[in-house]
């Protein structure tokens, strides 16, 4: 089975039928590679726009597409996306992370007004795939391509161009660097219906200490200096997607400010712990 890397442009423009901001793709880039990751077959096509009169001037700044190219170009999204199904066939769908992939399914719904996407049979989140070959945890922040590309010396400052095959072939260089087989073959998904429930589920954070979804067995903090567990003197706060609380060390008697974020996945609760001195 083959695997096709996808990267995707997109322009930011008001759609007056469903009276809200849209991103409207503009660019299609791709690629299919072999079992060896040999580039096999390209794709490469600008979509005409049907909703913008012009590229956002924030858009702008990112992409170097001008608003002429697109117009000119020949086939709308409808055709393109066809066209794209078929170069797919029953490939696995590689993206950078899976925005391309939430992008690619609001421009069906505002066409087709399908919520899924039935050309797609499986699916791997390349940044996700990254993230763990690097030993990179997504819980701290999101690897961005170009620091991907950084990190593994291929170039420094940022080298994305925003222009989907430069994009893609960004991609490529990172996967073939990291690429282990058994490992990567972990990380493809098939789109079923779990699929696409978990692509829609919205992160949420607790932020009531007496949430029942929440640990009480994690409620805890350990003194980094002497390693045992702290005496908590004040009540918890919220703050920013987060609680704190004010904690003392018994043994060595320093104060610290216990920071607990309990974030909700589909998986379930993740909890991330820190303490910082409070002097
Ligand atoms: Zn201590």
């Amino acid at each position: 089975m083959s695997l096709v890397i996808l990267d995707l442009e997109w322009n930011t423009a008001f759609c007056k039928e469903l009276n809200k901001y849209v991103n409207e793709i503009v660019e299609f880039g791709a690629v299919k590679l072999d079992d060896a990751l040999k580039v096999i077959d390209t794709f490469s096509c600008l979509v005409k726009p049907t909703v913008a009169k012009e590229i956002h001037p924030q858009v702008q700044k990112l992409i170097n597409i001008s608003f002429e190219e697109i117009k000119n170009a020949e086939l709308t999204f409808p055709y393109v996306v066809d066209k794209f199904a078929e170069f797919l066939g029953d490939g696995t769908l590689l993206t950078w992370s899976n925005t391309d992939l939430h992008t690619l399914i609001d421009n069906c719904e505002l066409h087709f007004m399908e919520s899924n996407l039935p050309f797609v049979s499986s699916f791997c989140d390349l940044q996700k795939y990254c993230e763990y070959s690097l030993g990179v945890s997504s819980a701290n922040r999101m690897l961005g391509l170009s620091s991907c590309a950084q990190v593994l010396g291929f170039v420094e400052g940022d080298s994305q161009t925003h222009r989907a095959l430069d994009d893609v072939m960004l991609s490529l260089k990172c996967l073939k660097a990291l690429y282990n087989r058994r490992h990567f073959e972990e990380f493809i998904e098939t789109c079923d219906e779990e699929f696409y429930k978990k692509l829609r589920f919205k992160n949420k954070y607790i932020t009531n200490i007496n949430n029942p979804h929440l640990d009480r067995q994690q409620l805890f903090f350990d003194c980094p200096n002497c390693n045992v567990r702290c005496v908590r003197k004040s009540k918890w706060s919220k703050k920013n997607n987060a609680m704190h609380a004010y904690f003392v060390c018994p043994e060595c008697k320093e104060s610290f400010k216990g920071r607990l974020q309990a974030k909700v996945k589909y998986e379930g609760v993740v909890i991330s712990k820190k303490m910082i001195s409070a002097k």
